[in-house]
């Protein structure tokens, strides 16, 4: 009897990682902007056509890329950004897996252009499905611009599922606000179907959540920083009397990585005590920094759980850095700081 296994080919692998990589419009907006940023952009457009479905397009001036790095981007496991195990012990940049543009390029039609400072001509890139159709020497400014479009236009299933256009259109705001607010020093804007819906010179973290939040959150914000020798916290929690019935606003980003975490919302909320109103959330925006070795950020394709080498120490940090904070600026009458 004749053996049975064999290797998938790589438009198919691609296709498999791309399910756990990219679930809707807003991971491919998520992944697209993160290599923006890690190719060290101070520009960042985004332009999205109906919600992402036809049009998902990133514009950077960062460093861009050679011909070879080009062609090289689009294949699985491929990376600038680690070389060895040791180095996933001390990720700084937001990518390292290697796996975000193998996979949009295995489910989506894709062009890129890109060119580097020290070169005078850039390239174009066609892929479709995986394979490339088009590369060519191109004019175009520094740095990379790339478009999606048609995610999903192999892959019916998921295109199917997609959710109406305003559904799509948050979760692709919530990825743009979320790292519009990491990386407040650099300009981004996003467009939808032609109009301009935010605009946002690079500057200080407040006058970002001004622009992302609405001037009006300028008289809640409240800062925090503290700092120990195994982390740093800084950022703004809102005045309780601001307290929304939604939650929305809430923020948690452990070394500019947004991060969901049940268990530090709840340290961060029972600072609070008993002066939030029952049923509503306080806005926070807060960062944690912490030596790399000190987190697993390699727990989920999307990076967004992230595991703590401890865990209790940091909540109690959190839990009395924003008492602290609240006491500071008179929102709290009378505080004691038991650890
Ligand atoms: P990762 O970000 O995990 O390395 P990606 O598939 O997202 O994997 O990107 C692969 C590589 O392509 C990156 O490591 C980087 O070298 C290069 N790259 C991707 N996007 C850009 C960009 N906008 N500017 C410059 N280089 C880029
Ligand atoms: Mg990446």
């Amino acid at each position: 009897m004749a053996d049975l296994i064999q290797l998938l080919p790589d438009a198919i692998a691609n296709q498999i990682a791309a399910g756990e990589v990219i679930q809707r419009p807003a991971s491919a907006v998520k992944e697209l902007m993160e290599n923006a940023i890690d190719a060290g952009a101070t520009e960042v457009k985004l332009v999205i056509k109906d919600a992402g479905k036809a049009l998902i397009q990133v514009i950077d001036n960062g460093c861009g890329m050679s011909e070879t790095d080009a062609r090289m981007a689009f294949e699985r496991h491929a990376t600038s950004k680690i070389r060895s195990a040791q180095d996933l012990f001390a990720i700084r940049t937001m990518g390292f897996r290697g796996e975000a543009l193998a996979s949009i390029a295995a489910i989506a039609q894709v062009e890129i252009k890109t060119r580097r400072h020290s070169d005078e001509l850039g390239t174009r890139l066609v892929i479709d499905g995986s394979e490339i159709k088009a590369q060519e020497p191109c004019q175009c400014p520094q740095g990379t611009t790339i478009s999606i479009k048609n995610l999903f236009f192999n892959v019916p299933a998921r295109r199917n599922f997609l959710k109406s256009n305003p559904v799509e259109m948050r979760h692709i705001n919530d990825e743009f606000q979320r790292i519009a607010i990491a990386n407040s020093d650099i300009f981004f804007s996003l467009h939808h179907n032609g109009s301009e819906i935010f605009h946002l010179p690079g500057g200080k973290l407040r006058q970002r959540l001004i622009g992302v939040f609405g001037s009006h959150s300028n008289k809640k914000l409240v800062p925090v920083a503290e700092e120990t020798e195994v982390l740093r916290l800084n950022g703004y929690v809102g005045k309780p009397e601001f307290a929304k019935k939604t939650r929305g606003e809430q923020y948690f980003f452990v070394n500019n990585r947004f991060i969901k975490s049940h268990y530090l919302n709840h340290a961060l909320v029972s600072a609070y005590e008993d002066l939030l109103p029952t049923g509503t959330y306080p806005l926070y925006v807060i960062f944690i920094d912490i030596d790399p070795k000190r987190i697993d950020i390699n727990v989920h394709p999307t990076k967004q759980e992230i595991k703590f080498e401890d865990e209790r120490l940091v909540y109690n940090y959190l839990r009395v850095s924003v008492r602290h904070a609240l006491g500071q600026y008179n929102v709290m009458p009378s505080l004691d700081f038991e650890q």
